[in-house]
């Protein structure tokens, strides 16, 4: 049985380039989402932390891949966010560019944990993000962030919407960094498609 209040991370580098970052390990997983969805607030919340990774009201703001070890030698690589506009085109290139290369090119990337905002099924954005990530073959875990922004009916309906837009391998896990049940639901969500996936070798 874990103990989900035991299972640590410690930051260790970050990068700005695909090519710098550390040769791949064999128990690895990424972050990835839209820029602004929670992902740094998802982090801290999850592992308990204040400050392990930046939260801030402007979205954007996380550039590089943020390389994390967990306390069972698992890493998570944190990606930059996506779709946020108001960059200039070659700092755009070069994030978008760390996330494909990452994601296409990395052999021991076991899945993916994609961050959707609750309370906006299917945007353009993640619709193309998901397109792309199916032809990468790469098992996703959902986890749909800031739930408690929705009434529980709400927060429902639109957990069904994303089901049927994007029907999801595994079940989506519903999050807000308000509800402490939510780390509890998601670490079991976490080990039980690990598991499933066969990463967990
Ligand atoms: P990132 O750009 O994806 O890393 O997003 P951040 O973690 O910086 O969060 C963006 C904004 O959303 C911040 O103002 C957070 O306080 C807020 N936020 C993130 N998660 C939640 C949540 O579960 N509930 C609420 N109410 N706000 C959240």
């Amino acid at each position: 049985m874990t103990n989900y209040d035991k299972i640590n991370a410690e930051f260790v580098r970050s990068f700005a380039h695909y090519k710098d970052i550390f040769p791949a390990r064999e128990d690895e997983y990424c972050l990835l989402g839209r820029s602004n969805v929670g992902k740094s607030s998802f982090l801290n919340h999850v592992f308990n932390r204040k400050h392990l990774a930046k939260v801030s009201k402007t979205p954007g703001k996380t550039s590089l891949a943020n390389y994390f070890r967990l306390s069972n030698n698992i890493i998570w690589v944190d990606l930059p966010g996506y779709g946020y506009a108001k960059v200039n085109g070659k700092e755009k290139q070069r994030w978008s560019r760390l996330i494909s290369d990452y994601c296409e090119k990395r052999k021991g990337l076991q899945g993916v944990i994609w961050l959707l905002d609750i309370r906006h099924p299917g945007t353009k954005i993640d619709k193309e993000a998901w397109m792309w990530l199916r032809t990468l073959d790469i098992p996703v875990l959902p986890v749909l962030t800031k739930c408690d922004k929705l009434s529980k009916n709400n927060a429902a309906s639109n957990g069904k919407k994303y089901r049927e837009i994007f029907h999801f391998t595994f079940e989506p896990v519903m999050y807000s960094i308000v509800d402490s049940g939510s780390r509890e639901r998601f670490w079991k969500a976490f080990y039980s498609w690990r598991e499933r996936s066969g990463c967990d070798k």
